[in-house]
């Protein structure tokens, strides 16, 4: 298995952290602040483990972006897998984008914050007939279609209520996008997408069907990718692909060139997004198509974090410092390898002298580390810190695994804070299961 890109340079420190991110800063007295509040008083109000999202770096991202495509205007549509909550889907349609859904309950999260039909995008490898159905219902604007069979699913789908589904082929471009093998998703072996080769006959036969009509192509080739190589390659057959419906008489009216772009965890060089811009600007100079884009993780991994208290430590082999967070709530690090800087709460802590330590949490499963060999102060039990970078495909993969409630949610907006989502009561995690009367 492909793992994790390992930079080349040391590890960023507790103080390099901070100064990376605008909307953290270490405050003397009151400790780190995300904006202008102090992650001490969310904590002490609201206990740990606790998500903090910072509204502020949502809205300015979501600019940033739209800037970067300032030279020629691009359809946004955040991928909202990554983060679903009410309250960012708010900040999204806000900024005028729409969303980009892989499940009927994605649509129905999706309406449910006010975000009309018109503006979502609906991608994934099995829509079944019934989310088929419920998108044509909601006037979903654009079904990502990933095979021939999806495409006759929802040719008959469709056809059968009278309706006209607007399509767009998702094509595997069969480039390497260079991640973790586990979020890369362009390559011919994996589920995603149709053939290159097949793409130009599907198409044809799209315009023939009833129930559909083909629009344009769509492409995502995986996430946190740091380098514009694969982009630019895939951008390229993708461009050459269009060529080849115009030279045939089709009318292709969108390009949709995904998600992907990567974000500096561990100081990384990320590209900016004017270089994703760049690259689309270049490939498809002269092509009279509405470009669109499906950003999720650079949205939202740095616009949030996850408090923590360390419960004890445990001096064996090595240092174990135990946080009351666990892979149950943030599931990266166990499932990609993620590394996610960890920043004390406290001033104190954040100046102390370092020494490695693994931070972990108190689920019985080895891979239940947070973060591994970590140069951290002397944290005592009690002690607090965040976990960082977490605003992305964090809550989003939390489950319940040994009994651990939900963790509580909160949103900061400037010197505001609010919980948009109270800790989950531990009795409600059994309160829809049922025992059979027959067992006596
Ligand atoms: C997950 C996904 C995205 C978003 O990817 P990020 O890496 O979070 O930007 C976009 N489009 C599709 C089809 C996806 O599955």
């Amino acid at each position: 298995m492909q793992t994790a890109p390992i930079p080349t340079h040391p590890d960023p420190t507790i103080a390099e952290l901070i100064a990376a991110r605008p909307h953290l800063h270490m405050h003397a007295m009151d400790g780190l602040l995300l904006d202008d509040v102090p992650l001490h008083a969310i904590a002490d109000q609201v206990g740990t483990p606790t998500w903090v999202l910072s509204a502020g770096t949502i809205r300015s991202r979501l600019r940033t972006l739209q800037d970067a495509f300032a030279a020629r205007p691009v359809a946004m549509h955040y991928a909202m897998k990554a983060n679903d909550h009410l309250a960012v889907l708010r900040l999204v349609r806000q900024a005028g984008a729409g969303v980009d859904v892989v499940s009927g309950g994605e649509i129905l999260r999706a309406r449910a914050a006010g975000i009309d039909g018109a503006h979502i995008v609906f991608a994934g490898v099995g829509k079944t007939a019934d989310e088929l159905a419920l998108a044509l219902d909601h006037g979903v604007g654009q079904f990502n279609v990933e095979s021939a069979e999806e495409l006759a699913m929802l040719s008959a789908v469709a056809a059968g209520r009278g309706q006209v589904a607007r399509v767009a082929l998702r094509i595997n471009p069969d480039v390497d996008a260079g991640t973790h093998a586990k979020i890369t998703t362009g390559r011919s072996d994996n589920k995603f997408g149709i053939a290159y080769t097949s793409a130009a006959a599907l198409y044809a036969h799209a315009a023939t069907l009833p129930g559909v009509r083909p629009i344009g192509i769509s492409v995502h080739i995986g996430s946190q990718i740091l380098s514009m190589l694969p982009f630019r390659a895939a951008f390229a057959r993708v461009a050459e692909l269009v060529r080849t419906l115009m030279a045939d008489g089709h009318t292709v009216e969108t390009v949709d060139c995904g998600g992907g772009l990567g974000v500096d965890y561990r100081g990384e060089a990320a590209p900016l997004p004017a270089a994703l811009a760049g690259a689309m600007q270049h490939a498809f100079a002269g092509l009279d198509v509405r470009l669109a884009i499906e950003p999720g993780r650079w949205l939202l991994a740095p616009a949030g974090l996850l408090l923590a208290s360390v419960v004890l430590v445990k001096h064996a082999a090595r240092r174990f410092v135990v946080l009351d967070a666990a892979m149950n709530d943030l599931l990266r690090p166990a499932m990609y390898d993620s590394w996610h800087g960890v920043v004390p709460l406290g001033a104190a802590d954040a100046r102390a002298p370092v020494s490695p330590a693994d931070l972990v949490g108190p689920v019985c499963e080895s891979s239940d580390v947070l973060a591994q060999h970590r140069p951290m102060p002397p944290l005592m039990p009690g002690a607090r810190v965040a976990i960082l970078d977490t605003g992305a495909y964090g809550s989003v993969m939390s489950s319940t695994y040994n009994a651990r409630p939900l963790a509580a949610q909160v949103m900061v907006d400037g010197g505001r804070w609010s919980v948009i989502r109270p800790r989950q009561a531990t009795e409600r995690l059994w309160a829809d299961e049922a025992v059979p009367d027959w067992m006596t």
